[in-house]
Parts: C-alpha cells; sequence; structure tokens
C-alpha cells in the first residue's frame, strides 16, 4: 500500500511519456494519447511521487490518502 490518491489533468497533459517512464506500473498513456492511472498502488510511494513530480505540465496532483495532505505540487 503507497496511501496515494492521484489525480491527472487530462487537459494539461501532454502525452510526453515521462509519469509511465518513472512508473509504468501506475500510469499509461490510453488511447487518446492521454495520461490515466492503471493502478494507484503499481509502484511505491516514493517512485509515484518523483514520477508525478516530474511532470513538465504539473498535470499530476498527488495527496496522501489517509492525511489528505497535498504532496505534489509542494506547497
Ligand atoms: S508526465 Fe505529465 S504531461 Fe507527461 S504524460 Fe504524464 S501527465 Fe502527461
Amino acid at each position: 500500500m503507497n496511501s496515494l490518491h492521484l489525480l491527472i489533468d487530462r487537459d494539461a497533459c501532454a502525452a510526453c511519456d515521462l509519469c509511465r517512464e518513472n512508473a509504468p506500473n501506475t500510469f499509461e498513456i490510453d488511447a487518446e494519447a492521454k495520461a490515466r492511472v492503471i493502478n494507484p498502488e503499481g509502484d511505491p510511494r516514493d517512485v509515484v511521487l518523483m514520477a508525478a513530480d516530474s511532470c513538465p505540465m504539473g498535470a499530476i496532483t498527488v495527496h496522501d490518502a489517509v492525511t489528505g495532505e497535498r504532496l505534489v505540487p509542494k506547497g
């Protein structure tokens, strides 16, 4: 369990593929050429956080599913 809640702004996604490259068990690029979550528990927590933070469009928001704290983007 990585206890993360993931949200992708598909309008903002530029299909650069970075999130899938960094966390291939969590994200995929779908038939509409947009990122989507295939399994929020697919990769370790630190890997998913790094992958979300790597998005050049800031399209991925991550909250801690237990505490509700926003982890990506910070602040
Ligand atoms: S890293 Fe961001 S812009 Fe790139 S595919 Fe993933 S969600 Fe889309």
